[in-house]
């Protein structure tokens, strides 16, 4: 969830919570384009989606929003895909904006849904944890069939995804880990969930106890992890858009493929998470 600054501001300064703003380019259809090995985005123009394709049925990772789920399925019809062929569905984290289109999807495909336990009780609750009277912040709720933790893998014949928890952003935020081939060599591709404040209250009263330790504990985890392929259910992050782009000018290099761009973006963001959590403690917040 991304939120304008003046958003953020008031929401920091007030402490109420200040309704979600979606971004204008959420809800914005995008052509669907192949990403590396069997990964394609079927994602919104703001929001990202992912399909993992294999030979007895496909994974679909993040469901953007109710309004954005009938974009992901024409985007996966597009590609020649049938929807009835997405057996597993998966999420980031449970926030509207990449969960509230799981409910129809789940509907539509006859998908199973596996999700972090931190973050089944928001997903069949419809709500925003911490902040569960906000209703511009819920979504539709939607049934978990698989609870997973921490390193468990997710598989189909072809596909084998690994969940790692980054907790923080939301309680069970997961970055979804794979290995794709393409042109002879394997990559290490991670979906990384986030780890914005955002709209999360990182001093008391604490949108859920233990998030300041969570959060640090993503950041210890991110240092350690090696990643070819960065993805994200944001398109501004890894400046996804303009690789979509490259892309499509040239066919000769894979753009996707960007090894040094984890470690800086992660660095960024554990910066920003200190700064706010050292404003926000001298102004006693
Ligand atoms: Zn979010």
């Amino acid at each position: 969830m991304k939120f304008l600054t003046s958003i953020s501001l008031a929401f920091a300064l007030t402490m109420t919570p200040a309704p979600a703003l979606a971004q204008s380019n959420w809800n914005q259809p995008a052509e669907p384009y192949h990403v590396a090995g069997n990964i394609y985005y079927v994602g919104t123009e703001g929001l990202g989606a992912y399909l993992f394709t294999g030979s007895s049925g496909h994974v679909l990772l993040d469901g953007t929003t109710p309004e954005g789920a009938a974009i992901i399925e024409a985007n996966i019809t597009k590609l020649g895909f049938k929807l009835g062929d997405v057996k597993i569905l998966l999420n980031s984290h449970a926030h509207f904006d990449h969960s509230g289109g799981l409910a129809k999807l789940k509907a539509d495909t006859g998908a199973q849904l596996v999700a972090m336990e931190g973050d089944v009780s928001a997903l069949e609750g419809g709500f925003y944890l911490g902040s569960e009277d906000v209703k511009a912040m819920s979504a539709p709720p939607v049934k978990v069939d698989r609870i997973i933790k921490d390193g468990d893998k997710v598989s189909l014949e072809g596909i084998e995804l690994t969940a790692n928890l980054t907790a923080g952003h939301s309680r069970g935020c997961t970055s979804w880990g794979a290995k794709v081939s393409e042109g002879g060599k394997t990559y290490d591709v991670l979906v990384f969930c986030s780890a914005t404040v955002a709209a999360n209250r990182i001093t008391p009263p604490l949108q859920y106890e233990d998030i300041v330790e969570d959060y640090r504990a993503t950041f210890a985890k991110t240092k350690t992890m090696k990643v070819d392929i960065p993805l994200a259910p944001h398109t501004e992050f890894f400046g996804l858009l303009a690789k979509r782009d490259q892309a499509k000018a040239d066919k000769a290099v894979n753009p996707f493929v960007d090894p040094g761009a984890f470690q800086p973006f992660t660095a960024k963001l554990e910066a920003d998470f200190e700064k706010t959590l050292r404003e926000r403690t001298a102004k006693g917040q």
